[in-house]
């Protein structure tokens, strides 16, 4: 399985401290040793950044500096959803994170959306799209791209419906739910905001290494029972376990 990854998402730039280089440089590192092999992006065109992205917001980003490596995480959310196209399943290991931009805003150390850029690159060729967000943050920014758009379909587990209570769940309960959001397969590509910091000893403090293995193998069968065409992307993600669950969920996903 390919890991798209740049020596380049190491780069320092102004962020919050949590979101800091080691988060991919010691997972890069690790997965590189188990036998996983490391290739590298291209930087996101302005023209496909421009499918999701107003000029304001695009203004906005060259402005504070961060254009760079947006781009270049962007570009790394195509490739791996491109590999995912042929038919391969694809992991990106990319900094900075995007399910919290919008069309024209972005919060929570996002810039541009690299889940839906990458949809709107592979589309039509991919026409249903299912996204699976499990980090531990609703994706708002996915879901405000595609909200009204018939054929991508987004899902936060822990936050289907408007009685959710994160307290009262356990991880039986959110795998439980991955599970029934892969009931329906009918989808061409499934895409999966992959954020780690659901994870016990981060601030979810809910799912354990085999959870995230177990999630993996999930989405693996669900997506098997359908085109059988898979990637997923980092969002967030911020103890130092992170390349351990990283770890865990491609061995179920893979
Ligand atoms: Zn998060």
């Amino acid at each position: 399985m390919k890991i798209v990854y740049s020596r380049k998402y190491e780069a320092r730039y102004p962020a919050n401290p949590v979101e800091n280089p080691d988060r991919v440089r010691l997972s890069a590192q690790e997965l590189e040793k188990i036998g996983y092999e490391l290739i590298e992006p291209d930087t996101c065109s302005l023209q496909n950044i421009s499918r999701v992205h107003g000029r304001e917001h695009i203004d906005r980003v060259i402005k504070s500096g961060h254009f760079e490596a947006a781009a270049l995480s962007a570009g790394g959310a195509i490739k791996a959803a491109e590999l995912a196209r042929e038919g391969e399943p694809a992991f990106a290991l990319i900094r900075p994170p995007g399910h919290h931009a919008a069309a024209n805003r972005a919060w929570g150390m996002c810039y541009f959306n690299n889940m839906a850029i990458a949809v709107q690159k592979i589309r039509p060729n991919a026409k249903r799209v299912l996204i699976i967000d499990i980090d531990l943050h609703f994706g708002d920014g996915t879901v405000s791209i595609f909200r009204g758009d018939h054929e991508v379909k987004v899902v936060n587990p822990g936050s289907v419906d408007a009685n959710f209570d994160y307290l009262t769940l356990n991880a039986a309960g959110y795998l439980k739910q991955i599970e029934s959001a892969l009931e329906d397969n009918s989808f061409d590509i499934i895409g999966i905001s992959a954020g780690f910091d659901t994870y016990q000893e981060d601030w979810g403090g809910l799912l354990g290494f085999d959870d995230y293995q177990k999630i993996g193998e999930i989405i693996k069968e669900g997506s098997k029972c359908g085109a059988d065409r898979r990637f997923a992307l980092l969002e967030g993600g911020y103890h130092p376990d992170l390349s351990i669950c990283i770890r865990s969920f491609l061995k179920g996903f893979w």
